[in-house]
């Protein structure tokens, strides 16, 4: 990574401010629902305990909208985090996030404790990026450490702006999610294969087009294929179709023919009349999807076409559903995916909220390689875009000698 490691920075006895996504989710009663998003952050916030630094944990939850709501306060969050933690550390909750009070509480807190400011998202300087909100977030801190990955497609004043006032480097989980996604997308083990689902096709056209150029195979299931299908002049029924992407997905799928990429689309769904969990279905080859009906699952001959495919894969990178998968009605293909990549030899990153639950319900997540925490950032990266939350952070400076990055 081009920037600093929390590792490159002293932080020993200092006050450390930790940017984390702890936006997790909660039941009607205020209890975490998942956790996994605290305890990915742990390995940051040990490593500074033991550096015995004030740690300062600092996140959003919710969408307050710039008020201070009770229901997004980040109480139970505090809670968890204490019982992560050893009975040694103290986790108190501020009762802000800026402001002379919390000041005065982090100025009195020990080394080696937890402070966790509320609710960056009670004011509305956050997500405005107001940069004097940024400044007073800033002031409670020496050294700043970016460890939000799922946020670090936004520019917040917690993500871009904290970094202007005090030096900052990236924490254990932000340089894991990067050297991940590094090693499957940018610099892979071959043959590199995509997996791609989901319903928008805008929305992932830009991730289909720069995967074609990296990767061997693109394996397309999910909505998105039917505007693939539709756009060379197959009937799609009633399925989702975006059709003002019809032109660009034609585009796209010359551009991968000349890239020598091998774009897979579904041979077959399961059909059914309305879209339904209890509707009637039926299994049908891509070119006879009937008029009045939707397409709501890669069938099985697809299954079985997307498991060879991906037999011979050293990395697989997957995104998004292969059908209606909250239904179990429309679930198979997504589900016969989990057990293809999970008993696959590759080395396997997968993202984006729904794959994430597919995996989540079918209790293999310890069986992949990677689960990214992120969405959006995670999306953002596979488009080949730049993330303002890292592109922020400290740099490391190039060694003349040898090339290497060196901190500055
Ligand atoms: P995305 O947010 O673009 O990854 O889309 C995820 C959603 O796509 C899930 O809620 C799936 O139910 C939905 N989806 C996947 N395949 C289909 C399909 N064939 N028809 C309708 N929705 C689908």
């Amino acid at each position: 990574m081009y920037k600093l490691f929390i590792k490159d920075i002293d932080v020993r006895r200092k006050r450390v401010m930790v940017r984390t996504d702890y936006n997790v989710p909660l039941d009607d009663e205020g209890n975490i629902t998942d956790d996994t998003r605290i305890r990915a952050t742990l390995p940051t916030i040990n490593y500074l305990l033991d550096e015995e630094a004030k740690v300062i944990i600092a996140s959003h939850l919710g969408r307050p909208e710039g008020k201070a709501i009770p229901k997004y306060s980040l109480k139970p969050v505090a809670r968890r985090l204490q019982r992560f933690l050893s009975e040694k550390v103290k986790v108190t909750l501020a009762g802000d996030c800026i402001g002379p009070a919390v000041k005065k509480q982090i100025d009195e807190m020990r080394c080696g404790d937890v402070m966790v400011l509320e609710n960056l998202r009670f004011h509305p300087g956050e997500e405005k990026n107001d940069p004097t909100f940024a400044k007073e977030l800033a002031s409670l801190c020496e050294v700043f450490i970016q460890d939000a990955f799922g946020n670090c497609h936004r520019k917040h004043a917690s993500m871009i702006g904290v970094d202007d006032h005090v030096p900052s480097a990236a924490g254990f989980l932000l340089k894991k999610e990067m050297d991940y996604f590094e090693k499957a997308v940018n610099n892979p083990m071959r043959p590199v294969v995509a997996l791609l689902g989901g319903a928008k096709v805008s929305d992932k056209i830009k991730i289909v087009e720069n995967l074609s150029k990296k990767m061997d195979k693109v394996l397309i299931g999910g909505a998105m294929a039917f505007t693939f299908l539709k756009a060379q002049g197959f009937c799609v029924g009633k399925s989702l179709v975006e059709d003002s992407m019809l032109d660009v997905v034609k585009n796209l799928m010359d551009i991968s023919r000349k890239n020598g990429t091998k774009l897979y689309l579904p041979v077959d769904f399961v059909v059914a009349e309305t879209f339904d969990g209890q509707a009637e279905t039926k299994v049908v080859p891509y070119q006879e999807i009937p008029d009045k009906w939707i397409a709501l699952d890669i069938g099985p001959a697809t299954t079985k076409l997307f498991i060879e495919a991906l037999q011979d894969a050293k990395t697989i990178v997957w995104n998004g559903p292969m059908g209606a998968f909250e239904l179990d009605a429309f679930s198979r293909g997504t589900y016969a995916m989990v057990d293809a990549v999970t008993s696959s030899h590759a080395s396997t990153i997968v993202g984006g909220g729904d794959t994430d639950m597919a995996f989540h319900k079918s209790g293999k997540t310890h069986e992949v390689s990677f689960i990214s925490t992120g969405g959006g950032a995670f999306l953002k990266l596979l488009e080949g875009g730049e993330l303002p939350g890292i592109a922020s952070l400290s740099d490391r400076r190039k060694s003349p000698r040898d090339g290497q990055s060196v901190p500055s």
